[in-house]
């Protein structure tokens, strides 16, 4: 009886049943997992070889305006399908300036 209570509470409140919230939050862990285990990447010692060698075949100039500067560029992963295994296409330096923008 009281469990019914509390899911009608719920339902009122969210919307939705205890049930659905859970899916919900589900997905936002997931999302979170995913996104601490690409931090993690971002500073590990493979990425940081991969963009080095990146830098050296393309050259260290923004890829957008030209800008060039070592140490100022930035890689850019223009999809995350391969992470840790990724194809020079998907990725691509850009400045400071033209990365921000590309996480707007
Ligand atoms: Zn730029
Ligand atoms: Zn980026």
């Amino acid at each position: 009886m009281f469990k019914k209570n509390m899911e009608w509470e719920i339902y009122k409140k969210y919307g939705k049943k205890p049930h659905e919230i859970n899916k919900k939050n589900k997905t936002i862990n997931l999302k979170k997992r995913r996104r601490k285990a690409y931090k993690n990447y971002l500073t590990s010692e493979k990425w940081r070889n991969r963009r080095k060698e990146y830098l050296k075949k393309w050259g260290y100039n923004c890829q957008e305006c030209g800008y060039s500067k070592p140490g100022k560029i930035q890689i850019h992963h223009l999809n995350y399908f391969r992470l840790g295994e990724e194809l020079d296409s998907d990725l691509i330096a850009l400045c400071k300036r033209c990365h921000r923008r590309k996480h707007l």
